[in-house]
């Protein structure tokens, strides 16, 4: 039996009131199951980071309902959007969102100690999963002494170190050349046939082919919702 992991249906978002309001999301539904790799292609503007922000439980939805591996979410407290937020989801940003001043290590090892993990603990397991990208060499340099990509393995690496079961990647490779860009995709596969459930917001077309399935968004609504892309 598969497990769905994202459940939303008939979502609706709208910003502003009155004669400045914008409704961003349109009774929005969609299901992801476990271990898909599914890719959110729409143009700039369309609301995909608006989505990816309720999936992610940074933004909430006007109505609606959205279930997270069954937990009805409108449902739960602040404490609860963060505590499930963090045991369930692992975010990468196109602009990796990195802390300069710190190394490779100690930003990979951080979302630990600040669930108070000790320093020691932290640190092998932050060691471990920059081997896991390939990065362990770089463990001691910051991140502009890093190439783009490899700082974009950093934030994976980040996104990795809680063991999520779910990764969410918006515009991963917008700020990478194609080549590298590529290199990350693969990644993904990579970390997705291991099982990791994947939602990817991309405005690329080419990108997107790259998952296991493309959902069309446009104008706020999905319009489109299953294409089978050769893998
Ligand atoms: P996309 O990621 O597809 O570019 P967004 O979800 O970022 O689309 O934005 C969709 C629309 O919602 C845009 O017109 C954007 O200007 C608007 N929008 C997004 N966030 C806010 C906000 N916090 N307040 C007001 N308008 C917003």
């Amino acid at each position: 039996m598969t497990t769905l992991v994202i459940e939303i249906s008939n979502v609706s978002k709208s910003y502003g009131k009155g004669e400045s309001k914008l409704t961003v999301l349109k009774e929005v539904s969609l299901t992801v199951e476990q271990g898909e790799f599914v890719a959110i292609l729409g143009p700039s503007g369309s609301g995909k980071t608006t989505l990816m922000n309720i999936i992610g439980l940074i933004d909430t939805l006007d109505s609606g309902s959205y279930h997270l591996d069954g937990v009805d979410i409108n449902n739960q407290s602040e404490k609860d959007y963060a505590k499930i937020r963090n045991e369930k989801i692992g975010f990468v940003f196109q602009k990796f969102n990195l802390i300069s001043k710190y190394t490779a290590l100690y930003n990979v090892a951080l979302p630990l100690l600040l669930h108070g993990e000790n320093y020691k603990t932290a640190k092998k397991k932050a060691m471990q999963t920059l081997h896991r990208v390939g990065l362990s060499e770089r463990s001691h340099h910051r991140p502009n002494e890093l190439s783009g990509g490899q700082q974009q393995r950093v934030a994976i690496a980040r996104a990795l170190i809680g063991e999520c079961p779910l990764i969410l990647a918006d515009e991963p490779t917008g700020a990478l050349d194609q080549k590298t860009g590529i290199e990350v995709l693969d990644f993904f596969r990579e970390l997705n046939r291991e099982g990791k459930t994947i939602v990817m917001i991309t405005h690329d077309p080419s990108i997107a082919s790259r998952a296991q399935r493309v959902v069309h968004v446009q104008d706020g609504k999905i319009i489109q919702k299953r294409e089978s892309v050769v893998q």
